[in-house]
């Protein structure tokens, strides 16, 4: 799906959901509203009605004791009273909000006005006080009830209000929470959809773009996530597939190369040697110089094929019982022959350090190390060479002390083609030798490795493990074991 399509959908879904509940919530919050002003109208309504029967209450005494003892006063507060009573009715009145009560404050108007009729009926007769309070008493008796009858209605209304109230704020609450764990989980999904679908499948396509911009392995991304990141995916692929093929034409012309140059190499190198033997003494050290030349052009043709080979993913090896320490002599006492102005120092512990290896390629390693010490100490110095056993591995140390390599080129001096700044335009060399040696040893199920510091000298460590392969090897016929190496740019 289109990253535009899927926002699309994802908006409109969550749109619809959020404005749902926000209804909802809305009207249940109005409902509430609406309840609480009917509440505050019931208890208003219930003290207007209770006041409205104290004042009842009130004028009937008063008017008992204006006819006892005749005092104006109390006759100016009857008609107070009376005018507060028909205040209160209009009061009771607004407050009024269903049929029942409606007919029942009817009944109180209609009690209440025959009361004051009756006060005033009993007021022209010559009649003793208690006579006139006994007459008006059963009226007032009867407005009093249909007060009372008011009063109950209303309070069982705030009741019925109350419970409604509850109720509704119940629901008010659980719609809160709803809305919240929506908010979440969608959240929560949202992130993860963005995460595979779009950050996963980023960060895919950039780990694959730094491995290639770092020089590490041509990875492929999987094309996964939305439709524009597979399309970037599927772009990354076939320019890297490009990429690969272009790569393949440049090792396959450049071995042929060197494959065409070594046959021709071999012959000058082998008439290089016979020469050496031959010709007079004062003509001895230029054939000497020659052969010397030849040999280092013939290792690195050498270098130039395995290149080669470890690219194609495949380098063959033999595997037979070696003795590390005679491979270790072997080396230097070549080396030796070409270096005068190194001192070799040779250190084993044990003058016989057993491997299952391929010796000749075991050989080229120390070879390779031996030679670039004496090449980066053009001014001379001792080079130690160590080699010991250490748990179930062999392991070759060769130290000079030459002129270092920089901590930021550690790593990429074992890279095909890679020199360092400080020898790329003073040494010869074309940065094959360690990139080829650490690949070997690799497939031996060992490591190479470099400690350096410039200005002073390195130390390369070679360890390989003794019994490497040895349920594949037989000590009279080895068969070459072909040992799949991983690809590597170069
Ligand atoms: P080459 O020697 O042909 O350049 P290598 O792959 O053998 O190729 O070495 C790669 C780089 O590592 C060299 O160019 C050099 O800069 C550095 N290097 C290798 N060995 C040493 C050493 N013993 N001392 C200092 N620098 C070294």
């Amino acid at each position: 799906m289109k990253l535009k399509s899927a926002s699309f959908i994802l908006g409109i879904l969550l749109l619809g959901i959020y404005s749902a509940l926000a209804f909802a919530l809305m009207r249940t919050t109005d409902l509430l509203e609406f309840s609480s002003s009917e509440l505050s109208k019931a208890a208003h309504s219930i003290s207007v009605v209770q006041s409205l029967k104290n004042r009842m209450l009130a004028h009937n005494r008063n008017a008992f004791l204006y006819h006892i003892e005749k005092d104006p006063v109390h006759f100016e507060t009857l008609r107070m009273q009376r005018l507060e009573i028909l205040d209160y009715l209009k009061a009771a009145e607004q407050l009024i909000s269903n049929k029942e009560e409606s007919d029942i404050l009817h009944a109180v108007q209609n009690d209440i006005a025959s009361y004051l009729k009756k006060r005033d009926i009993v007021e022209e007769k010559l009649l003793t006080p208690w006579e006139k309070y006994v007459l008006v008493s059963n009226d007032l008796e009867k407005a009093i009830t249909a007060i009372d009858r008011l009063v109950t209605v209303n309070r069982s209304k705030m009741d019925t209000l109350s419970a409604e109230i509850k109720r509704q704020k119940k629901e008010a609450n659980l719609l809160a929470v709803i809305l919240y764990v929506l908010a979440a989980i969608s959240l929560v999904i949202i992130i993860i959809a963005v995460f595979f679908a779009v950050v996963y499948p980023l960060m895919e396509v950039d780990s694959a773009i730094t491995n290639v911009s770092a020089g590490k392995s041509v990875s492929r991304v999987n094309p996964s996530g939305v439709a524009e990141i597979r399309k970037i995916a599927a772009n990354f692929n076939a320019m890297t597939e490009r990429l690969e093929e272009k790569r393949r034409d440049q090792l396959r012309f450049i071995a042929s190369i060197a494959h065409d140059i070594r046959n021709p190499l071999n012959s000058i190198s082998m008439a290089s040697e016979i020469l050496t033997q031959q010709v007079q003494e004062e003509d001895r050290e230029i054939a000497m110089i020659v052969n010397r030349q030849v040999r280092n052009l013939d290792r690195l043709v050498g270098d130039l094929l395995d290149t080669t080979r470890i690219e194609a993913g495949q380098l063959d090896l033999s595997f037979t019982k070696q003795n590390v320490s005679q491979l270790v002599k072997d080396a230097v006492e070549l080396i030796r022959t070409g270096s005068h102005l190194h001192e070799f120092k040779l250190e084993f512990l044990d003058q016989t350090l057993m491997c299952n290896c391929d010796g000749g390629r075991l050989l080229q390693v120390l070879n390779n190390l031996l030679s670039n010490a004496c090449k980066y100490s053009p001014n001379g110095g001792t080079i130690t060479v160590r080699a010991w056993k250490e748990d179930a591995n062999i392991k070759v140390s060769v130290a000079d002390q030459g002129i270092g390599i920089a901590p930021e080129d550690i790593d990429s001096i074992f890279k095909p083609f890679h020199r360092t700044k400080a020898t790329k335009d003073t040494i010869p060399g074309i940065g094959l030798g360690l990139s080829a040696s650490r690949r070997i040893v690799e497939a031996h199920g060992g490591s190479l490795v470099v400690e350096s510091v410039p200005g002073k000298g390195s130390t390369f460590y070679v360890t390989v493990p003794q019994n490497t392969f040895s349920q594949q090897v037989s000590n009279d016929s080895p068969p070459p074991v072909q040992i799949q190496t991983p690809s590597m740019q170069l």
